[in-house]
């Protein structure tokens, strides 16, 4: 489902963001668009109100020009009336007014040029001519048009529609007036060479075209020249266009002509002409409709541009988006996997913990039987005088042992497979460590016939801080390993520190069978057990080099080995330690000489018959186990079968120590001793926690409980004695004098019994169980004397010398 969704997801993202980018460059378009519409839109206003102001300026130019030609032909023509009038009035002769008007000829061509010329008339009833023109004899100045025009303008100065000029190729037109005499008249012939000019100015930059024309539509003159003398009317356009004109007189109208919009500018002037303009609005507008076009070009190009600009944006940011979700995918997709592989930890972690679990529970279930096994094959190895029993419970020892350590084993590998090995650092005495090695290894290396060698430097500090423990297993592994694959010959333990690194080596040789090369690199595997044809009869799992090499590591060394098949090895092991008290520990070597001749004469035993222990176990075995290991200790001994015994034995009487086992239905260990200290029910007495649990750190877990100290099942009698020596009062434990005192003082009492007055038949009891013998002595004492001796040998030696009634032994008589 998840999967479906995504691609959902991201296409709807997609069209979203897409949506976001369009908007803003549709939104630039619509302004940049309207922008420019405006803009067009002004620009074509203002290009048009422009075009149109200048025609109707051109227009106004060319009028006035035009005005100014004509009023100067009506001036001229004026002045010489009025002179001529005064002349008829004074009685001037008809040849001096002749002769005048020859002059004003002259003089208005010599002052306004030649379109103006020739002043003639109608005076004193004959054709007078400034220009001395002969008319023919049929020439009848009566009929002529400046004579009929002037006659009906009565007095005012008029113009004669013009002519066109065959001779001259050019339009004519004459002023005229009639003189206040009502008889005589005058004209002037004006030239429209100058209004010619005048129209050609009627374009703009070429475009369109303008004429002069009268009321009549009589083109007087044409931008082009073709058209002058022509009437405009003659085309039905033409005919639009005049009446277009005259009604419009002065302004502007729109013309269709020659299917093609035009604006007609027009404007009367003096006598019915008009001067007109026509510009084609196709023509007048092209260049407003370029840069329009111009403008939408550039408008487009802008949009294309921006568009072209968030095109690559977007297709960048695309690019970017699915990079980023590309990424984001490959993170999700490192972050399922860092789950899966999470997950699959904590499976691996549960199904490790599980196995640990299992593993730490079986061994507390293999120990416990295993305690029993082992310490009821101690109590036959320590009663049994049968050789052949001595040795069948020798070899229960010895397998017991080796499954015991192989349990151990185990249990290390599975801890350290789950990464759950933890080193449990505490300052402790170089010295006790060496001290263990040999105690552990020598006598096994000496029984086989070795030298055994230790050679511990002199420098060595002596108190050092690190996993004690751990340390003792790495080097017991070795010098056991060398031991064991060592036939004869010797085994050299060498111990050196480097301060400087504050590496502590040790270096294990032996002259043993030595290991192929080709079986060196999986040495340190685990199970693996190399030479098995030579090894078979060696007891091992192929266990120990593993542990060992990890441990090492964990200690941030190493291990390495040199060998020589068939001639022995070298194994060398670093460890890092740090130094808590770097005085040297001395010439060892020499201590441990001097202490190994003494021990042949001197055998330390631990006597105590003042001190009270009370062992609690809810296994009646281990029970008896414990005390009879404790036996030659003379130890007054209290056994407790449940927690709650215990507390009731405890509130009772006072123990110098209590053994107290931790796995008990009903109350555990813990709770009773819990129960103990709340209710104080024994004072300071040490309470030592008894268990099969040999997981690491629970030695220090019982601690912490409240626990003085901790004992594990199988319970070895070193431990136990050292336990007991650390614990009772020294006051209680007999020095060596005190207790051949009180040999001698038994010996004594034994002799004087042996000649007891009363004579009572002797009982011999063997019996290493003090509350059995308790029970006896006051079973037997009314009747029977009873001698009391542990075992066999003691009894044989009694009997060697002294009559006996009976013998009892475990309760039962012989
Ligand atoms: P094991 O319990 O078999 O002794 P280890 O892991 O301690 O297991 O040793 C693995 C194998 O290495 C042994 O089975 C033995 O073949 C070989 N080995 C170990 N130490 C020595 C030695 N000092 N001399 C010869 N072979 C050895």
């Amino acid at each position: 489902m998840d999967k479906q969704a995504k691609p959902d997801n991201n296409t709807k993202e997609h069209i979203h963001t897409r949506h976001i980018i369009l908007i803003p460059v549709i939104l630039v378009f619509i302004f940049v668009a309207v922008m420019v519409v405006n803009t067009s839109r002004l620009t074509y206003n203002v290009a048009v109100l422009n075009s149109g102001s200048v025609i109707e300026d051109r227009i106004k130019n060319v009028s006035s020009l035009v005005e100014n030609h004509l009023n100067t032909a009506e001036n001229v023509l004026q002045i010489t009336a009025d002179s001529v009038q005064h002349m008829l009035i004074s009685g001037s002769t008809p040849a001096r007014i002749h002769e005048f008007l020859v002059e004003e000829s002259n003089n208005v061509s010599e002052q306004f040029g030649e379109n103006y010329f020739g002043i003639y008339g109608y005076v004193m009833s004959k054709y007078m001519d400034g220009l001395n023109w002969e008319p023919p004899a049929d020439y009848d100045p009566k009929t002529r048009d400046w004579y009929i025009v002037a006659k009906e303008s009565n007095g005012e100065v008029a113009i004669v529609p013009p002519y066109y000029d065959a001779q001259t190729g050019s339009m004519i037109i004459s002023v005229c007036r009639m003189l206040s005499d009502r008889q005589n008249i005058l004209s002037m012939d004006v030239h429209l060479d100058g209004i010619q000019e005048m129209a050609k100015e009627l374009t703009i930059n070429g475009k369109g075209y303008g004429f002069i024309m009268d009321e009549t539509g009589f083109v007087i003159a044409h931008t082009d020249p073709e058209n002058n003398g022509k009437y405009i009317d003659v085309t039905t356009e033409g005919t639009e266009l005049l009446e277009g004109i005259k009604k419009t007189g002065s302004g502007t109208f729109v013309t269709t002509y020659e299917n093609d919009k035009s604006t007609v500018y027009v404007n009367g002037i003096m006598n019915g002409w008009y001067v007109v303009m026509v510009v084609s609005n196709s023509e007048l507008y092209w260049e407003v409709t370029r840069q329009l076009l111009f403008n939408a070009f550039i408008c487009f190009m802008v949009f294309i541009m921006i568009a072209s600009l968030y095109y690559v944006a977007h297709r960048n940011e695309r690019a970017y988006t699915k990079q980023m979700e590309e990424m984001k995918l490959e993170e999700q997709k490192a972050a399922y996997e860092r789950k899966v592989l999470e997950l699959e930890k904590d499976a691996a972690d549960a199904s490790n913990k599980a196995k640990s679990d299992f593993l730490a529970n079986m061994s507390h279930e293999i120990r416990t039987p295993m305690n029993a096994i082992i310490g009821m094959d101690e109590m036959i190895l320590r009663e049994s005088g049968d050789p052949k029993i001595t040795k069948y419970a020798n070899n229960i020892q010895s397998a017991g042992k080796t499954l015991l350590s192989i349990v151990n084993d185990i249990l290390d590998l599975s801890k350290i497979e789950s990464g759950k090995m933890e080193l449990i650092p505490s300052e402790y005495d170089f010295a006790s460590v060496l001290n263990d090695i040999v105690n552990m290894t020598k006598n096994k290396a000496n029984e086989k016939g070795l030298r055994y060698e230790l050679n511990a430097s002199q420098d060595i500090p002596s108190v050092m801080y690190g996993d004690e423990i751990r340390i003792r297993q790495i080097i017991l592994n070795v010098v056991n390993n060398a031991i064991k694959y060592t036939a004869a010959g010797k085994v050299a333990i060498d111990i050196s520190f480097d301060p400087e690194n504050n590496e502590l080596k040790i270096v294990v040789s032996d002259t043993g069978f030595g290991i192929k090369q080709e079986d060196l690199e999986k040495l340190f595997d685990s199970f693996q057990r190399l030479d098995e044809t030579k090894n078979r009869n060696i007891e091992g799992t192929g266990l120990g080099l593993n542990i060992t090499k990890r441990l090492a590591e964990m200690m941030g060394g190493s291990i390495s080995v040199e060998s020589e098949y068939g001639k022995g090895s070298v194994f060398s092991v670093t460890v890092i330690q740090k130094v808590v008290d770097a005085a040297p520990i001395g010439n060892y070597t020499e201590r441990l000489e001097k202490a190994d001749e003494k021990k042949e004469d001197y055998k330390p035993m631990l006597v105590a018959p003042n001190a009270k222990v009370l062992i609690v176990d809810d296994n009646e075995m281990n029970l008896e186990v414990i005390s009879e290991l404790m036996s030659d200790t003379k130890i007054r001994i209290k056994t407790a079968i449940s927690g709650q015994e215990c507390l009731n034995m405890v509130r009772r009487e006072r123990f110098d120590i209590v053994f107290l086992d931790q796995m008990m239905p009903g109350l555990s260990g813990i709770q009773t001793l819990l129960t103990i200290r709340r209710e104080n029910l024994c004072g300071d007495t040490p309470i030592i926690v008894l268990t099969a649990d040999a997981i690491v750190g629970a030695k220090d877990a019982y601690i912490r409980e409240g626990f003085a100290d901790y004992l594990s099942k199988p319970v070895i009698y070193s431990n136990l004695e050292a336990l007991l020596v650390k614990y009772l009062d020294d006051s209680l434990i007999l020095s060596r004098d005190q207790i051949e005192a009180e040999e001698r003082k038994a010996a004594e009492k034994a002799a004087v019994s042996g000649t007891d007055a009363e004579d009572k038949p002797v009982v011999l009891v063997i019996n290493k169980s003090p509350e059995k013998l308790k029970e006896l002595k006051e079973v037997l004492s009314a009747r029977y004397k009873g001698v009391f001796v542990k075992d066999e040998a003691a009894a044989e030696k009694y009997l060697s010398k002294h009559e006996v009634e009976f013998i009892i032994r475990d309760g039962k008589d012989a």
